[in-house]
């Protein structure tokens, strides 16, 4: 019998599993597309879906590899539409992703790590501390579960309902950068869901030496979670702030568009007291001078225990005003999802296994 551990197929790129089918396998390389499009493109749970492979194939792949996605564990309905999915790993953990309709798009908030190391702290997701990494096929998985969801809840033809992609769920996606990196290549890989480059957005706090790579090595829309227009504020709530400075960033930011010709998004979550002065909009204003940016302004959503509350709609309101009048393009992001935990830092495995809510009213948002 073959001890060789079995190989986590969708975790491969097409390269990769080219060599797995001919070498392993002792196959044809077309089986390698055909393989790979039932798992990225049609997204199956098992190798028995694979039916135009024969049963000899499948009983071999069956023995020598798996697909390790992750597994619908619970579900949760906001009366916007926005549906938070808890999903569980092959080991027990438990992840989240976000799914948020609007009339022009349907984007999948998904995340990176099973908690988080960052430690910010007006954030769930933070209190969980990091449980570990996510495999490529665990990123990519979320997608496909997601999708097959969406399609057969509303009876819908197209394989690939979802249309955007946002990397703003639990984690820091830069901090498993090679995970990353690998699961974007499969979303963007024409035999698989293919995603466009300007629908994928990934959102990092800053993690600086990272982002200058990531731009070199990667083709998607960048997003800046800053939350804050001074070091001594931002050193306070984000402690990655302790390492790279906000002109740190900034210098990275300004060399990211540069090269790839895109604006940058900052998010900013707005909390009473901490970041919502005239003075941050004059500093925030400042920072951004000469940089293509779009200002993303989210009213924060309570976190019973964290200590920080949101910004009162008047205020935030003010704040983009200022903005505005700076020549900053800004915008209050509707916040959806907050009804049921999905909203901007909210993604902490709260509700329990099973439990499915209807809400009365609906946000929505990511973790960061
Ligand atoms: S805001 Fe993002 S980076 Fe910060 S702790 Fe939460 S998930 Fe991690």
């Amino acid at each position: 019998m073959d001890s060789t551990p079995q190989v986590d197929l969708a975790s491969l790129s097409l390269e990769a599993l080219g060599a797995f089918v001919v070498e392993r396998l002792r196959e044809k390389p077309f089986r390698t597309r055909q393989i790979f499009k039932w798992i990225h493109q049609r997204g199956v749970r098992s190798f028995e879906e694979m039916t135009d492979l024969s049963k000899d194939l499948r009983a071999r792949l069956t023995a020598q590899a798996r697909l390790v996605g992750v597994t619908k564990d619970l579900e949760q309905v906001s009366t916007d539409g926005t549906i938070k999915y808890r999903w569980r790993t092959h080991d027990g953990l438990k992840i989240e992703s976000v799914y948020m309709p609007s009339a022009d798009r349907k984007t999948l908030c998904v995340s990176t790590q099973v908690g988080c190391a960052m430690a910010c702290s007006f954030c769930a997701t933070a209190t969980l501390g990091l449980k570990r990494h996510l495999t490529p096929a665990e990123i990519v998985g979320q997608v496909h579960a997601a999708n097959r969801d969406v399609r057969e809840r509303f009876g819908l033809e197209t394989l690939r309902p979802i249309t955007n992609l946002v990397f703003m769920g639990m984690g820091e996606p830069l901090h498993n950068y090679e995970n990353l990196k690998a699961a974007l290549a499969l979303l963007q890989s024409e035999d698989g869901p293919n995603f466009s480059h300007r629908h994928i957005t990934v959102s990092t706090v800053g993690l600086v030496p990272v982002i200058e790579k990531f731009a070199q090595e990667a083709e998607v829309k960048l997003a800046i979670s800053l939350n804050a227009s001074d070091d001594e504020t931002r050193d306070r709530i984000m402690p990655v702030n302790r390492r790279w400075k906000i002109a740190d960033l900034m210098d990275a930011v300004k060399r990211f568009p540069a090269r790839q010709g895109r604006r940058v998004t900052f998010e900013y979550v707005l909390m009473e007291g901490v970041n919502d002065t005239d003075a941050d909009v004059a500093r925030l204003a400042a920072l951004l001078q000469g940089v293509p940016a779009k200002v993303n302004l989210i009213q924060y959503n309570d976190n019973p225990g964290l200590g920080f509350h949101s910004t009162q709609d008047t205020r935030a309101q003010r704040f983009q005003a200022g903005l505005e009048r700076a020549g900053v393009l800004a915008l209050i992001r509707q916040n959806r999802g907050r009804d049921i935990a999905a909203a901007c830092g909210q993604l902490a495995n709260i509700a329990e296994a099973g439990q499915v809510l209807t809400p009365t009213r609906g946000q929505k948002g990511p973790t960061h």
